[in-house]
This record gives C-alpha cells, structure tokens and sequence, in this order.
C-alpha cells in the first residue's frame, strides 16, 4: 500500500493537521491500516470548567455512538457519557410542540452527550493502541508546497516530511485551507452561543430540550449525573449582557425562558461564549490536499449536529484511503478526493439548508405565521411514519458504521 517516495524529507502515508475531535477520528479510523500515520496538533486542549465539567459539550447522534464503537473509541468513552433517550422542543410564542423517542424508532437512545474534553481523551487513548499513528503536540507547520509527486511539510521542530495527502482538520479558521488559497462562504448569524453546565431541580430523566425563543435556540442536554448543559444562542448584544449577569441574575433570566422543565434550574457554573457563524470552504478537495470538520463546513450548532457531519467526513475519506491503497490509486490523486467530496456533499449541504431554514423559521414574529408553525409542530408530532422517517435520518441510524480494511 505504499505509495513511492520521490521529494525530499522523510516519508509518511498521511499528515493530518490538527487534533481535535474530528482529526483524531481520522486517524483513529485508519489506525489499523499500516498507514504511517502524523498528526500535527498545535496546542493541547483546554477544557473550559463549569461546575467540574468541560462547558463544551457534543451531542453526539446514535448513528455517530455506532461509529465510535466500530472504531474502538466506545470503550474509553461510556463511562463519560450522557444518555439522550428522548428530546422535546417547543416554540417560544406558541403552547405544544413535538417529543421523539429513541423507543419510536427501535433504538434505546438518540444519541450521547459528552464533554469535548473526554471525547478527545477518548480518542487519544484510541491511538495510544498504535504504533503507525504519531500525535505530534505541541507541534506545528511552518510550510506547506504541494508538488506534482507529493507535499513536503516543514514543522516548527525542524522535522521535514512529504506526504501523498494532507489533511486540513484545524477548525473554522484553518490555516491549511489560507496556505491552499481556499476561500469560504460565510454567514455571521451575529449571535453568540452561552454555554455552562446547570443543575435542574429534578432529574433531567435523560430528556434533551430545545426551546424555539425569538432571539434565537435554548438547549437543555442532558448530561451524566443528573446536571445538564446549556447552549443559548442569542444575538451578540444580549449574550453580552447575559453573560455580564450574577450567578442568581442569570438563573432568573434562564429560569424565565426554561419555565417550568425539570422543576427549573437551581444552580449555574462558569460560563462561556462563542461567536456563531456558519461556513463552508469553496473547495474542500485539491490536489493532495482535503479538508474535513469545521476547516470545510461549520454550521449553528442549533440542531448539535457540527462535529457530527465532521466524524462522517473522517469515515467518509478513511474509507477512501484505505480503498485507494487496496486498488493501487494514489490517495492524494483527485479521482479519489473527488469521491469522499461527491459523498459528502449532500449531507453537508443538506444539514447545513436545514439548520438555516430551522433558523429562520423560529425568528419570524408575525402572529399569523407563528400560528403555522404551531400547527406545522403538532402535525408533524402526530405525524407517524414521517416523525419516524425524519428520526432515523437526523440520527443517522442508517449510516454504514464499519471501515472496511
Ligand atoms: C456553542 C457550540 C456548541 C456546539 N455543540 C455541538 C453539539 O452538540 N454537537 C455537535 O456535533 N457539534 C457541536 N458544535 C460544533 C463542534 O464543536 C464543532 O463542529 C467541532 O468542534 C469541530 O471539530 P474539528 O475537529 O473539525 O475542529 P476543532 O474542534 O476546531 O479542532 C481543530 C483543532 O485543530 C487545531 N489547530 C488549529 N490550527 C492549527 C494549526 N495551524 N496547526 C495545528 N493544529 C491546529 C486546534 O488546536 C484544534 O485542536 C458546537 C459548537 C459551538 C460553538
């Protein structure tokens, strides 16, 4: 499955740069492929602590928990895991709206909470297991030249590479995607996403809850040990006030859009925001070169769904590497990033329509259109095989799970 050395430097299968969730999962698919392996992390992560929990969390969908058991992550993560067996999300304006259950569609949960911390760790003791993948952190590269045979990677600690493929995994803002002269499309929804873990008065009975306000999407995600995270999107100068509230300021504010879910909220940690954009890389193929994760899509994380499309994209183009190698194409050749694009671009373009159509949906405050979207709710709600239809595809149960080696 070699592929021949023909540039200067030493050679490797596979750079990835960057190490978060999504690169790690690449290099976790693909760790018992033989391929020697290097991925470039820049710094360590730094959880952002609320009440004892890393604030940044993922909701992982079941589809996605299938995946990393296939891959072996599972095991370093159950223990960690919150459950979501059911969610429920209403409309600021009108009473109602809709409750899914895994139980409605065969499953035993919709999916996991996890903290971003664990998932990482989960990932990095996935890797531990190999001897091909090389984590490189701190770590970083100073110049990248894609060359006709290969790309030749200089890193900051002086070690030379060339490589068949490189892999943009460093978030919205890659630097890889700037280095390759990829330009984005890009929404500035000019709101910012609140997050802390919170403690409800009762248990939160492993339900997600969504709240529809007009200034933008509140989630409740059920976390291990009966506390939950909070995601509130609101515009930039109201999460700027909100986050300038006390502790018991804030609970009033949070308790007066939660209402009455789980008995109310009675304790907040730290909390934290993060601009909301959404963004989608022009070109997440060029020769030798592809991007995955938020360095070729990030979308508003109303629906939870960012690093979701990001673990489908490792699988998609660990898949195609591994078939690549097996049928003697070049992995980095075209023909082969065309086909992990040409896979992807449907459920990226999809999901990312959607959250924007969801978007609009929940800001428009004429009376009459609101009346819609209730009744639009409680028809879907009572809308058997359509809720069901609609279930499966969000969840992503009907995805292929397994790499085939
Ligand atoms: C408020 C909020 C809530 C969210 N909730 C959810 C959710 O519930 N479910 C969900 O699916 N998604 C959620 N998302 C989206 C999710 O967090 C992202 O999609 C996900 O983090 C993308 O992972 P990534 O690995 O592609 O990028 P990142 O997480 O950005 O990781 C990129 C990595 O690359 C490294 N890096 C950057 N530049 C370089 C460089 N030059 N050299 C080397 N390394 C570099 C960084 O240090 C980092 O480790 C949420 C997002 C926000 C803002």
């Amino acid at each position: 499955m070699k592929q021949q050395n023909v540039l200067q430097g030493e050679y490797v299968d596979l750079v990835i740069v960057g190490g978060g969730m999504v690169g790690l999962m690449l290099a976790a698919a693909l760790r018992h492929s033989g391929l020697h392996i290097v991925v470039i992390e820049r710094a360590a992560y730094q959880p952002m602590m609320s009440m004892g929990l890393d604030c940044r969390v993922s909701a992982i969908v079941q589809g996605n928990v299938n995946i990393l058991k296939s891959v072996g992550v599972w095991q370093y993560l159950q223990d960690k895991a919150g459950l979501m067996t059911s969610m429920r999300i209403w409309d600021g304006q009108e009473q109602g709206g809709i409750r899914f259950e895994a139980a409605e569609i065969g499953e035993d949960k919709l999916g996991i909470l996890v903290e971003n911390a664990a998932l990482i760790q989960a990932l990095q003791d996935t890797l531990k297991e190999s001897e091909n993948v090389e984590l490189l952190c701190p770590e970083s590269v100073t110049s990248v030249a894609w060359k006709r045979q290969g790309v030749e990677v200089s890193l900051e600690s002086g070690r030379e590479l060339n490589t068949p493929l490189i892999v943009g995994a460093d978030g919205a803002r890659s630097w890889l995607r700037q280095q390759a002269d990829i330009d984005v499309f890009s929404r500035d929804y000019k709101q910012k996403g609140i997050v802390a873990t919170v403690k409800p008065r009762f248990s939160h009975q492993n339900t997600a809850c969504q709240r529809f306000l007009h200034t933008g999407p509140l989630a409740l995600l059920p976390m291990k040990d009966d506390v939950c995270s909070i995601v509130w999107s609101a515009s930039n100068e109201r999460a700027n006030d909100l986050l300038g509230l006390s502790d018991e300021d804030f609970l009033d504010e949070l308790n007066l859009e939660v209402g009455a879910v789980f008995g109310g909220i009675v304790e907040v940690g730290k909390r934290a925001a993060f601009p909301l954009k959404a963004q989608l890389a022009r070109h997440i193929v060029r020769p030798r070169l592809a991007l995955i994760g938020d360095a070729a899509h990030s979308i508003h994380p109303l629906a939870g769904l960012g690093v979701n499309l990001g673990l489908r994209d490792a699988m998609v183009l660990a898949q195609e590497i591994v078939d690549a190698g097996k049928f003697e194409e070049g992995w980095g050749d075209m023909d082969v990033l065309t086909r992990y694009m040409k896979q992807r671009m449907p459920d990226v373009l999809m999901t990312m329509a959607s959250m924007e159509a969801l978007h609009r949906t929940f800001q428009v405050q004429l009376p009459a259109w609101i009346k819609l979207r209730g009744l639009g709710m409680k028809a879907l709600g009572n809308a058997g095989i359509i809720k069901q239809m609609l279930m499966k595809n969000s969840t992503g149960i009907q995805i292929e799970s397994n790499l085939q080696i």
